[in-house]
């Protein structure tokens, strides 16, 4: 099967990203380890590909050998995945990039992954932030060339748009 990833900030909204998107949708969970909440879960849609839930990142309080777990984790799959088709980076855009999102984003250039930007809870803007929106994740991320789908859990704006983008990047 091919697979697209998640991947963000703990906190950014990717677990109910993830439920608005399946909603409807037969959703078999293949793998994870009980109790352990840094792990990487595969979640079968449709028999027809698999949506990878990566660990969120970015507690300052999480301590550094955590850290290092988690970065060791993440590098061995994104190297390893030869299904993986696409990961969606999700950035919290009332928040906006942080330094963390930033360095995944790099992580993602250097390993030649294709990738889309989602920037979450956008419910949360006023509609002069949202104007700026692309501008301050593109400024937060240092590249002038994203591609960034505005989404929301609340509205389910976006949804119909990263399905989309899903299934592009399934086809590619
Ligand atoms: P995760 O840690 O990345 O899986 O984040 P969750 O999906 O658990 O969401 C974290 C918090 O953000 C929760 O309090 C959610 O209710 C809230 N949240 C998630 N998505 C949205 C959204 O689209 N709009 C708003 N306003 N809040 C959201």
């Amino acid at each position: 099967y091919k697979e697209v990833a998640f991947v963000g900030r703990s906190n950014v909204g990717k677990s109910s990203l993830l439920n608005t998107l399946v909603n409807n949708y037969k959703i078999a969970k293949v793998s994870s380890e009980p109790g352990k909440t840094r792990s990487v879960n595969f979640y079968l849609i449709n028999d027809k590909f698999f949506m990878v839930d990566l660990p969120g990142y970015g507690f300052a309080k999480v301590p550094f050998k955590e850290q290092k777990r988690w970065r060791d984790l993440i590098e061995k799959y994104l190297k390893e995945r030869d299904t993986l088709k696409g990961v969606f980076l999700l950035v919290d855009s009332k928040v906006g990039p942080t330094e963390k999102d930033k360095q995944m984003k790099d992580w993602l250039d250097f390993f030649g992954i294709p990738y889309v930007v989602v920037a979450t809870k956008v419910d949360k803007l006023k509609s002069s932030e949202k104007q700026k929106l692309k501008r301050k994740v593109e400024e937060g991320l240092k590249d002038k060339n994203l591609e960034i789908i505005p989404f929301s859990s609340k509205t389910r704006e976006g949804r119909v748009e990263v399905l989309k983008r899903i299934e592009r990047l399934l086809e590619a």
